[in-house]
């Protein structure tokens, strides 16, 4: 029976996440709950910075720089030339208004403000109606393994521009994480839970990792769909193809989907991957077939759309 459906949570990247929660957000008469990655944030000049969190703050607020999906537009880099003249490294771009959330977010640490809830209160501040949820207050920290040892994923993804083979990934701190309440509030309140196109698994493995977090939309039977980063094998952007090779995966939107078989059984994929089919119903999970590439707000509200249209059962 379709029924409309109110609360809504999506658990998200960066920028595969923020083109999908763009298009949730502009869906009138729905409570959108997003719970973003918080696992490739690092440490850069004294500052947290939160990269995944900061897109899709950027995005929602319409402040974003389209052009890169990240960063804010038409910023300018006058800090960033100071502290290479100073001689830091300054290998990962922060534009100057950049540079103001970050010492905000910085200034409210050191008040000892709960991570989550200077996200949300950001969010708010700049006229976000949904609300930007962190899964967890403690610090987890995706490290990718090479030939010449660990690094963090920013230096793997910025700095080496993902040239590096992965030999292996962690999620350093993820075993003692505790979900937020606000995080566990939204799932279990959640008519329908949606993970973003985002890569699976640098944005969405290490939110579903942290502990109790899968158990709740288990125990709640709760209705989840994912939707694939990959279109054709391919990734839109981002390294996400190339690492699910070099960790043993096939690059296609079935071995991708997988990775959320415990929690999932509906996946939206692309129209030009219905070879896969078969794959998917021979598992008794339920495929479904749309455009999903998002290249416009429209191309993002119509998926949007699609996704809370389908039944629940
Ligand atoms: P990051 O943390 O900024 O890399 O962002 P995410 O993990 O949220 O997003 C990266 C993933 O988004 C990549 O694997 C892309 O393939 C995927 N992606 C980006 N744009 C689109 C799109 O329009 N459609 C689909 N299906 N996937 C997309």
């Amino acid at each position: 029976m379709k029924r409309s459906i109110k609360n809504i949570v999506l658990i998200a990247g960066g920028v595969g996440g923020a083109k999908l929660a763009e298009g949730l957000h502009s869906i009138k008469n729905i409570n959108l709950a997003i719970i973003g990655n918080i696992a490739d944030d690092d440490e850069f000049h004294g500052l947290r910075v939160s990269p995944d969190i900061d897109t899709l703050t950027y995005t929602l607020s319409g402040m974003v720089n389209r052009k890169q999906g990240w960063g804010v537009k038409n910023d300018t880099y006058k800090t960033l030339s100071m502290l290479n003249k100073l001689g830091e490294e300054t290998w990962m771009s922060l534009g100057d208004l950049d540079f103001g959330l970050h010492i905000y977010r910085q200034l409210r640490l050191l008040k000892d403000h709960r991570p989550t809830i200077i996200a949300n209160e950001i969010a708010k501040k700049f006229g976000i109606t949904a609300d930007i949820i962190l899964p967890t207050d403690d610090k987890i920290r995706t490290e990718v393994q090479t030939k010449t040892g660990w690094i963090s994923f920013q230096e793997y993804f910025v700095k080496k521009r993902c040239s590096p083979k992965i030999i292996k990934l962690k999620y350093t701190g993820i075993k003692s994480a505790k979900i937020t309440k606000e995080a566990k509030k939204a799932l279990f309140n959640a008519e329908l839970i949606i993970i973003a196109p985002s890569n699976p698994l640098v944005s969405i493995k290490p939110i579903l990792e942290i502990p109790g977090f899968k158990s709740i939309i288990q125990k709640n039977n709760k209705k989840v769909i994912a939707i694939s980063p990959l279109i054709q094998g391919k990734a839109v952007k981002g390294p996400a193809t190339k690492m699910l090779k070099q960790l043993g995966f096939k690059p296609n939107s079935f071995s991708c989907m997988q990775i959320y078989k415990d929690i999932c059984k509906s996946f939206i994929l692309d129209r030009s991957d219905r070879g896969l089919e078969k794959q998917f119903v021979s598992l008794n999970q339920k495929p479904i077939f749309t455009n999903t590439l998002m290249t416009s707000l429209a191309d993002k509200k119509r998926l949007a759309k699609f996704i809370i249209n389908q039944p629940i059962d």
